[in-house]
C-alpha cells in the first residue's frame, strides 16, 4: 500500500456527515460479527502496522521529536495490545454472560428466567492523545478496545501528529477491509471543530479521550449536555505523588533520588504518569542528593502547544512565594527546556494545595520536604484524584497501612518501591482514577478491562432459546465462561 505523508486538512462538514452515516450503518454489522472474525481482523491490523513499522516510525519521529528507540518500543506495545484484545475477544469472557434459571423458590419470591450479556454500544468517537503517537493514538488502546468490543470507531486525530495519523489510519482501514470488516467501521477526522461536532452527533454512542484536564472537561460537558448524554471516558492529567518514608530514605535515599530523576525526566517528562511530586524527609540528605545528580540534556517537546503550556505551568510554580529552585539550568524555560527541580515544604503544600499540586507536563518536578512523617498522611488527604500514587517504604513502616488506605481512595494505581512511568498492558492493569485523573473513575484505558467501557448490559427475560444470543443459550454453544445461578462456570 502506498503511504501518503501529505498534511491532511480539516474534515469538511460533508465528509463528516458521510463518516457518521458510515459508522452508524457499520455498527449492527460489526456488532454481529463472530468473536473469531473480530479477533482475526485485529490480528491483521497488527500485522499490517508491523509491516509498515520503519516508515511509521520515521514520520512519527519527524512530527513528535520522540526518539526512534522509544517509538519502536511504543509501536511494539501497540501491536501487542491489538493482539491481546484479539485473544480476549476470542476467549469470550468480555461478554460477562450470566444465566439465572427460573426459580419458584427464590428468596424474594419466584424469579423468572433472566439472562444477561454485554453488548457493543455503537459508534465510538476516540480523541487521540499527543504524547503516545502510537499507543494512545490512531491504532492505540481506545481504538483496539472499541473495535474488539464490536463498536465502529471514528478517530479524531491529534493536531500534534497529523501526517502519522493519516498514515496509520490508512493502514488500519486497509487491513480491516482486507479482513472483511464492513465499510465505515473505522474512519479518521481532522480539526478541533470536527471533533466537537461529532461528539454532539446523536449517531455517536460513546467517546474516549486522552489529553489535558481543560480539554477533557470541555468535551465531557459537551457529552453530558447532549439531548442523549453519552459515556465520556476521559484520561486526563495527574501529578502522581511519590511518598518516601523516613526508613526508606535512611536505607536507600541516594538510590531513590537517582531513580526519581530517571523517572521524572523520562521522555522529557511528557508522561501522564510522570512522578511530579516527591515527598522526602527533611534532614535526610535526599534534597542534597537530588541537587547533585547530573540531569539529562534538554530534549525537544512534542509540539509548540506542549512547550508553551509547560513554560506557563513552570513559571506559575516558580513564582509561588514558598517555592525555591533546586536544580535549574539557565535553559529551563527555553525550547528545548532543561530539566528542572523545584523545592518546597509539606507545610506549604498543605497551605496551598491547589497551586502546588498541579501538573507541569514536561521535564519538571517538585520536591517536598516534610518534618513529621504524619505530614505524608495530611498530603495524601488533600490531593485530588490521581492516575498513580507511589510509596517508597520499608515493610515494617508503621505509616504504610494508613498511607495505602488513604491513597487507595485517591489513585487508580498504587505502587510500592517502583516507579509509575511505565504502564504495562495486562489483564490486571488499571489506568484511570478519580476526577481529575479521569472523568470516569470506574474504568481503565489500559489493559484488557478497557473493553468494558464500550459494552452495555442487556438482560433477556423469558426469551425462547432460539431467539437468545448464542452466549446465553442452553448447552453453552460458544463454550465460554458463564455465571449460572450465581456460580462461575469455566
Ligand atoms: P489536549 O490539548 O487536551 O488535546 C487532546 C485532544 O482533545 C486533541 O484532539 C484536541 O484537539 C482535543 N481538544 C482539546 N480541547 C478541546 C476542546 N475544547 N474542544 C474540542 N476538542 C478539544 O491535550 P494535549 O495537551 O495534547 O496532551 C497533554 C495532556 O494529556 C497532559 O495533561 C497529559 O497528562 C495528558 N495525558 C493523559 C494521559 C492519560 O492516560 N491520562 C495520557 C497522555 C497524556 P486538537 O488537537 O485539534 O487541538
Amino acid at each position: 500500500m502506498a503511504l501518503t505523508t501529505t498534511l491532511p486538512g480539516p474534515t469538511t462538514a460533508q465528509a463528516l456527515e458521510a463518516i457518521l452515516t458510515g459508522a452508524e450503518t457499520a455498527a449492527p454489522i460489526w456488532a454481529e460479527t463472530t468473536a473469531e472474525e473480530r479477533a482475526s481482523a485485529l490480528h491483521h491490523v497488527a500485522d499490517r502496522l508491523d509491516d509498515a513499522a520503519e516508515r511509521l516510525i520515521e514520520v512519527a519521529h519527524e512530527e513528535t521529536h520522540l526518539t526512534g528507540a522509544r517509538l519502536q518500543g511504543e509501536l511494539k506495545r501497540t501491536t501487542f495490545q491489538l493482539r491481546l484484545f484479539a485473544e480476549m475477544v476470542a476467549e469470550g469472557s468480555h461478554t460477562d454472560a450470566r444465566i439465572d434459571y427460573a426459580d419458584p423458590d427464590w428468596g424474594m419470591g419466584p424469579r423468572p428466567d433472566i439472562r444477561r450479556r454485554l453488548e457493543p454500544m455503537g459508534p465510538v468517537l476516540v480523541f487521540a492523545g499527543s504524547n503516545f503517537p502510537f499507543a494512545f493514538s490512531v491504532a492505540g488502546g481506545d481504538t483496539s478496545s472499541a473495535l474488539a468490543a464490536g463498536c465502529p470507531v471514528i478517530l479524531k486525530a491529534h493536531s500534534g501528529h497529523p501526517r502519522l495519523s493519516a498514515m496509520t489510519a490508512a493502514i488500519v482501514s486497509g487491513a480491516l477491509e482486507e479482513a472483511g470488516a464492513p465499510a465505515g467501521v473505522f474512519s479518521i477526522i481532522f480539526g478541533t471543530e470536527s471533533g466537537r461536532v461529532a461528539l454532539m452527533d446523536e449517531r455517536v454512542k460513546a467517546s474516549s479521550f486522552t489529553g489535558s484536564i481543560p480539554g477533557g472537561r470541555a468535551l465531557l460537558d459537551i457529552a453530558n449536555a447532549r439531548p442523549e448524554p453519552i459515556p465520556f471516558y476521559g484520561e486526563l492529567g495527574s501529578v502522581n505523588p511519590t511518598f518516601v518514608t523516613r526508613k526508606a530514605a535512611k536505607a536507600r535515599g541516594e538510590q531513590i533520588a537517582h531513580e526519581f530523576v530517571d523517572s521524572y525526566t523520562l521522555g522529557a517528562g511528557q508522561f501522564c504518569t510522570k512522578p511530579g511530586i516527591l515527598l522526602v524527609p527533611a534532614a535526610s540528605g535526599m534534597v542534597e542528593s537530588l541537587a547533585d545528580i547530573q540531569h539529562p540534556a534538554p530534549a525537544t517537546l512534542l509540539n509548540d502547544r506542549i512547550q508553551s503550556g509547560y513554560v506557563d505551568a513552570l513559571e506559575r510554580l516558580a513564582q509561588h512565594p514558598d517555592v525555591t529552585p533546586l536544580v535549574t539550568a539557565s535553559g529551563a524555560y527555553d525550547a528545548p527546556p532543561a530539566p528542572t527541580l523545584m523545592h518546597t515544604t509539606a507545610a506549604s503544600v498543605l497551605a496551598d494545595p491547589q497551586a502546588l499540586i498541579a501538573e507541569c507536563f514536561g521535564p519538571a518536578a517538585l520536591v517536598v520536604s516534610y518534618y513529621n512523617e504524619s505530614e505524608l498522611l495530611d498530603v495524601a488527604r488533600v490531593i485530588d484524584g490521581q492516575l498513580t500514587a507511589t510509596i517508597h517504604g520499608e515493610e515494617d513502616d508503621e505509616i504504610a497501612p494508613e498511607l495505602i488506605r488513604l491513597l487507595s481512595r485517591k489513585a487508580g494505581r498504587l505502587l510500592w518501591n517502583q516507579w509509575p512511568t511505565g504502564v504495562s498492558v495486562t489483564y490486571a492493569q488499571h489506568h484511570g482514577g478519580p476526577y481529575p485523573a479521569s472523568t470516569s473513575s470506574s474504568s481503565t484505558s489500559v489493559g484488557t478491562a478497557a473493553i468494558f467501557r464500550f459494552l452495555r448490559p442487556v438482560a433477556y427475560q423469558g426469551m425462547p432459546q432460539h431467539l437468545l444470543p448464542q452466549e446465553l443459550q442452553d448447552g453453552n454453544p460458544l463454550e465460554i465462561s458463564r455465571r449460572v445461578n450465581g456460580v462461575q462456570q469455566l
